[in-house]
């Protein structure tokens, strides 16, 4: 029997969600049950099986009061990465890796993360990576075939649900999907009078962000931050979202507009050109391409992994200056 809701007590409440989880963690390993293996299930299933009681309520509020510790804990974020593709992961990784201390929130806008990297060219399995590329894949983990000048993992899955499980492991790191950046956080930029540094980001649920049109008094939330990093991809529907914006505002003149396939000219510019647009905001990945004017590739990645290992090198290298700059 459930037990009623009256008498079911809930663990305190922590404002703070990296606080939440251990003390959750700690109740969960001290409540008496037993694990049961899935040896002991196997074969009885009608005489030795059923679920836990629970009831209803306990489901919402173990996700609602993760979620909302969450939105609390990071409001104030160190780095937000907008994008969860594979160069926006990448670079996730990279940071994750190096530094636990920096809190890092990843707004997605799709309900399913990992962009463009769950399939290879033309909706094909297999994925290409030109080397030297092959060396995050060693640090991944992800096994690959060696053909010489590049290497195929054999399925594209296998490389971005590896990068997101690592990710996503991280206790720093927070992926808010199905939430949309909309706009930016400015403040003036010092010494450079009409220039602004960026300083967070504006959020929505993306089905509330579609909807501007139809319907009103949807406000969105915001998430202040020394330094975001951008990697929406190149121009579509939802892509090249902060590199638009900062036209708009007129921190940069015009995007360059992401030209012709060439995959040797197009895979070296976007990782060497990997870097910090205007003061605190990094571009990344394919979005970049739309700044600068490069060459598109094609489905061959390794320009996106590793231009998320630069753009986490870059964050890493102007992190303190930007803290620094944002007290207010
Ligand atoms: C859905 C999809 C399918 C693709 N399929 C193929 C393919 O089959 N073959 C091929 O050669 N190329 C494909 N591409 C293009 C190719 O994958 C890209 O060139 C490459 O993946 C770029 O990597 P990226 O990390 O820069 O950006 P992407 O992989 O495009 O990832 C960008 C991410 O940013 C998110 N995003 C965008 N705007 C916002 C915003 N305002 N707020 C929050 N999040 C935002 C997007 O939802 C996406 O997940 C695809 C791209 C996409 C997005």
């Amino acid at each position: 029997m459930s037990p009623p809701a009256a008498t079911f007590t809930e663990p305190s409440a922590s404002f703070n969600s990296l606080s939440l989880k251990k003390d959750l963690q700690v109740r969960a390993a001290s409540n008496g049950s037993e694990a049961k293996t899935l040896e002991a299930m196997a074969n009885n299933w009608e005489s030795n099986f059923s679920f836990a009681p629970i009831r209803e309520s306990q489901v919402s509020r173990a996700m609602t009061r993760r979620y909302f510790a969450d939105l609390d804990t990071y409001a104030e974020s160190d780095i937000v990465i907008v994008g969860a593709g594979s160069c926006g992961l990448s670079t996730a990784y990279m940071l994750g890796k190096q530094r636990p201390d920096l809190k890092i929130a990843i707004i997605e806008a799709s309900v399913s993360p990992g962009g463009g990297a769950w399939l290879g060219g033309q909706l094909f399995s297999a994925m290409v990576m030109r080397k030297p590329a092959d060396a995050f894949l060693r640090d991944l983990g992800v096994p690959y075939e060696d053909e010489g000048a590049f290497v195929v993992v054999k399925h594209a899955a296998l490389f971005t649900s590896t990068l997101l499980s690592k990710v996503l492991s991280f206790p720093n790191i927070k992926l808010f999907n199905a939430t949309a950046v909309e706009d930016l956080i400015t403040r003036p930029a010092p010494g450079a009078p009409g220039s602004v540094r960026i300083a967070g980001v504006v959020t929505n649920w993306t089905l509330v962000s579609m909807h501007h049109d139809d319907q009103s008094c949807m406000d969105p939330n915001t998430i202040n931050a020394p330094l975001v990093i951008s990697t929406t991809g190149h121009d579509g529907p939802f892509g090249a979202f902060c590199v638009k914006r900062l036209v708009s505002m007129q921190q940069i003149e015009k995007l360059g507009g992401m030209r012709g396939l060439d995959m040797n000219t197009a895979e070296d510019a976007i990782v060497k050109r990997t870097r910090e647009v205007v003061p605190g905001l990094i571009v990344g990945g394919m979005e970049l391409s739309e700044v600068d004017g490069a060459n598109r590739m094609g489905p061959t990645f390794g320009a996106m992994a590793l231009s998320g290992v630069k753009a986490a090198e870059e964050a890493l290298r102007v992190i303190d200056l930007r803290k620094e700059e944002n007290e207010y």
